[in-house]
């Protein structure tokens, strides 16, 4: 470290805790709410650069994938969605087992994918049989593309549907070829900031339940947090704690998606609640503290190019992040709320890994290399 680094890090107000982390010690909610507080962001990147490179060193990585948005139909109602449609609306949509399958093919056949994402809304009408019927046939037809899919709350969905448990529900799609859950669905795990910003979806306790009944059933996942939607810092600091305390018990989480809120056409944005989504600055910040937070326990921390733009992922990248995300070919979620392209091919992220000296390696879904560019 030079010697001005040391100074920098030495004059901050949070000095004494970024000297612990070096020294590879476990932080409290204390210091995880006091780094979030500090306005020092400069400081925190170079740590959190330190700690990124110790690992992987300039390799970023991403995966080539697809999103399949299967149904925009959901009982749920979040303020924080532009994407959702009530039951009944004339623009709700739900693909058929057949379209979703042929999509998967396509995208394999187009653009070599090694994942589909699939996440939809709550729809009351598609029973467990829809989401095993797709994921064999997926299997099938596609055996080397990995299903990443269905949020916790979706699972909680298919077992209130199904009069069932999730732990049962879990259990069926793994065997239908569910490889692993992604984190949606966690926002702030706070019950105060889920009342206000999404009323009727699963609280804190379930989500965190939910995945650990996934873990416990070999099905890894990932971990996310939707930041700038009113919560405090403490809000937050008991979010990445919650996950931490969780990923020390199962050691289920592959990664941690830090993505920040998008609030154009949604419900907040029009009740006055937000105005504006939190910025770039904020990403950073968010980037190298969950880096910090989560050292030595989940290694994968993405760069969040979907909200933020991809100069922004790549600044990520010195302040943290290890993976530049997916390709994300047909999101239509975030896409809802008119933000920037929400889709890249993996020619586009790769020259903007190498733009700042990186390695790009390209990976599964399980985050093994798969072809070095
Ligand atoms: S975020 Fe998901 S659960 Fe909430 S309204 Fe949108 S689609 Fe439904």
């Amino acid at each position: 470290m030079s010697f001005f680094v040391q100074e920098l890090i030495q004059k901050s107000d949070i000095s004494d805790i970024l000297d612990q982390v070096l020294h590879g010690k476990r932080l409290a909610l204390n210091d995880c709410i006091r780094l979030l507080r500090s306005d020092n962001p400069y400081a925190l990147g170079i740590i959190g650069n330190i700690l990124r490179e110790k690992i992987f060193g300039k390799v970023a990585t991403f995966v080539n994938n697809i999103i399949l948005n299967y149904t925009n139909v959901c009982i749920t109602y979040c303020k924080f969605c532009a994407f959702y449609r009530a039951p009944g609306d004339s623009e709700g949509y739900t693909l058929s087992v057949d379209d979703v399958v042929k999509r998967v093919a396509k995208a394999r056949d187009q653009f070599g994918i090694s994942q589909v994402l699939m996440q939809g809304g709550h729809n009351p009408d598609l029973r467990i049989e829809y989401y095993e019927e797709a994921f064999k046939t997926i299997k099938e037809k596609c055996p080397d593309v990995a299903i990443h899919g269905l949020s916790a709350s979706e699972i909680d969905t298919i077992s209130k549907v199904e009069r069932s448990n999730t732990k049962e529900v879990l259990s069926r799609l793994k065997e239908a070829g569910l490889d692993t859950l992604p984190g949606a669905g966690a926002e702030i795990l706070d019950d105060d900031v889920k009342s206000r910003i999404s009323p009727l979806k699963i609280k804190s306790d379930e989500w965190l339940n939910i995945m650990k009944q996934a873990h416990e059933l070999g099905i890894k996942s990932s971990a996310t947090m939707m930041y700038g939607t009113g919560e405090d810092y403490e809000q937050r600091g008991r979010h990445l704690v919650k996950i931490a305390e969780l990923q020390e018990k199962t050691g289920g989480f592959m990664s941690f998606i830090p993505w920040s809120f998008e609030p154009n056409n949604t419900k907040m944005q029009a009740e006055g609640m937000i105005k504006y989504p939190s910025g770039g600055l904020e990403l950073l910040k968010m980037i190298a503290i969950s880096r910090i937070v989560f050292s030595g326990l989940i290694d994968h921390l993405q760069s969040s190019w979907l909200t933020n733009g991809i100069g922004m992922a790549q600044l990520a990248l010195t302040y943290g992040a290890d993976d530049f995300g997916g390709t994300l070919i047909g999101e239509e979620v975030v896409s809802a709320t008119g933000a920037r392209s929400t889709e890249l091919t993996s020619d586009k992220i790769i020259t903007a890994i190498k733009q700042i000296g990186f390695q790009a390696h390209e990976r599964n879904n399980f985050y093994d290399t798969i072809r070095v560019h």
